[in-house]
């Protein structure tokens, strides 16, 4: 007999069915023995009476946790039996057989509950347990409604989703590279993308005009406790169109995907407010500001674009100009020049997507002339000879005819935590690492053998002390 989701059993009243599943509760009521059977998609009542002797015997025995498949009878229940807060709460499989698919231990930790109450190394380390709790599930469920509809949208706006590689080349972002030793060019390096920014603008490159991607990016910063080394964005790239337009295209996408998907909330301004960096600052005093009319009100979302950022800023430890986005971004044209006398008051084409008080996303416009990207450079302290020969591959491309470019790209995770009113982004992410970048359920990351050293062209220096 093929197995049926609990959820569907709601279909076969006074049929046969086989269902599959965890064993939640247990209880018996005299002689009968109930049992919530969960699965993915629903929780349903078993019942087993002392009529089914051998199977009655074997399900006295049955625990918390174990995976069982019965068959049996859907029956409605009896009128004062009926629960209307289970979605199967108005019928129970009469059970005729009973199989035992895999024992459990004892969980180390209740999963009946939030689990906000338990300490997250704990959580993190059973995270394959973790997971089974319900608010994680709808977690993840969520998020999966919601990368479905971006793509669903993206789709008939005639974007093009292209994977982008993983193994790729330092770029840029700001933060420093995740890199992975090749064993075929000793001493040489691929670096994790943190983002594909340069693969996107290539494929523009390309002619593909409009490009996404559900990203995975990796940016190995210092722990932060609300910071992931990998994680996912949006990634969104396209040609002929100018800022205000991909603005457009990101309110109507969020707009359409809360209505659609999550109909209690209200967005406290459309069209989204779109503010200038320095009235934010002025206002506001942060680039982010949180523009509910309610901070208590967990289903208000104020959207917001912060437009108009200085293009450069100084860093002071370091003694020269980096951009505030990244090099690729646009100068704003009547600023160019300025750019070598005067780095710190040109404006760029540069936007922030802010949502109640985070930033959720960023992009620009993008320079595609092959001299101001040499400028940007330049101003930030590199030789123009330099310039050639780090970023000689999207110099080069440009060379071949660009269209005028530019993207974004929301980050998933944090959207995800803000729209489901959690604490911080783990929440909606299957296997995210700790605070401090450590994976305690694979226990990663973690020593290799000496023979994977050797083919690498690589030796430890132990470092003295033990550095985080
Ligand atoms: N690559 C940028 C980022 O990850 C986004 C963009 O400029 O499109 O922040």
């Amino acid at each position: 007999m093929k197995r049926v989701e609990n959820i569907n059993t709601l279909k076969y009243i006074g049929k046969e069915v086989k269902v599959s599943g965890w064993v939640g509760s247990l209880r018996s009521h005299g002689k009968i023995i109930f049992v919530d059977l969960r699965d993915k998609s629903a929780v349903l009542q078993l019942v087993f009476t002392p009529k089914e002797e051998k199977i009655y015997k074997l399900a006295q025995t049955i625990r918390p946790e174990w995976i069982i498949s019965v068959q049996g009878q859907v029956k409605e229940r009896p009128k004062g039996m009926v629960n209307p807060k289970v979605e199967t709460g108005k019928i129970e499989i009469s059970v005729k057989d009973l199989e035992v698919l895999s024992e459990a231990k004892t969980l180390p930790f209740a999963i009946d509950t939030s689990g906000y109450e338990i300490t997250e190394e704990k959580r993190l380390r059973y995270r394959y347990l973790d997971l089974r709790r319900e608010r994680l599930r709808k977690n993840l469920i969520a998020r999966q409604k919601v990368i479905q509809f971006m793509r669903g949208f993206l789709e008939i706006e005639g974007f093009i989703e292209v994977e982008t590689p993983i193994l790729t080349k330092s770029t840029p972002e700001g933060a420093r590279d995740f890199l992975v030793p090749s064993r075929t060019y000793p001493g040489k390096f691929y670096a994790l993308p943190q983002s594909p920014q340069q693969y996107k603008q290539l494929l523009q490159v390309a002619g593909i005009e409009k490009y996404f991607q559900i990203a995975r990016c990796f940016r190995d910063e210092d722990p932060r406790a609300d910071r992931q080394a990998e994680f996912s964005q949006l990634d969104l790239e396209m040609s002929f169109m100018d800022q205000g337009e991909i603005l457009d295209l990101i309110e109507r996408l969020f707009i359409q995907l809360v209505r659609k998907l999550l109909p209690e909330k209200r967005i406290s301004k459309i069209p989204f407010p779109r503010i200038s960096y320095k009235e934010a600052m002025k206002r506001y005093k942060t680039d982010k500001p949180d523009l509910r009319r309610d901070k208590k009100n967990p289903d208000e979302l104020a959207f917001a674009f912060i437009v108009d950022f200085p293009m450069f800023e100084w860093r002071k430890e370091e003694k020269r100009w980096d951009t505030v986005h990244h090099p690729f971004t646009r100068p704003k044209i009547k600023d160019i020049k300025e750019l070598k006398k005067n780095p710190g008051k040109v404006l760029a084409h540069q936007y922030d997507f802010v949502l109640n008080g985070h930033e959720v996303g960023g992009g620009s416009l993008r320079s595609y002339k092959p001299e101001i990207l040499e400028e940007v450079f330049v101003v930030m302290g590199h030789k123009k000879k330099e310039v050639r020969e780090k970023f000689g591959h999207i110099l080069r491309a440009f060379d071949y005819g660009v269209p005028p470019h530019g993207g974004i790209a929301p980050g998933i995770d944090r959207f995800m935590a803000v729209i489901l009113n959690e604490p911080n982004i783990r929440e909606v992410m299957a296997f995210p690492k700790t605070g401090d970048n450590q994976d305690l359920m694979m226990n990663s990351p973690d020593e290799v053998s000496e023979e994977q050293l050797k083919e690498l062209y690589l030796k430890i220096v132990k470092p003295k002390k033990r550095k985080r």
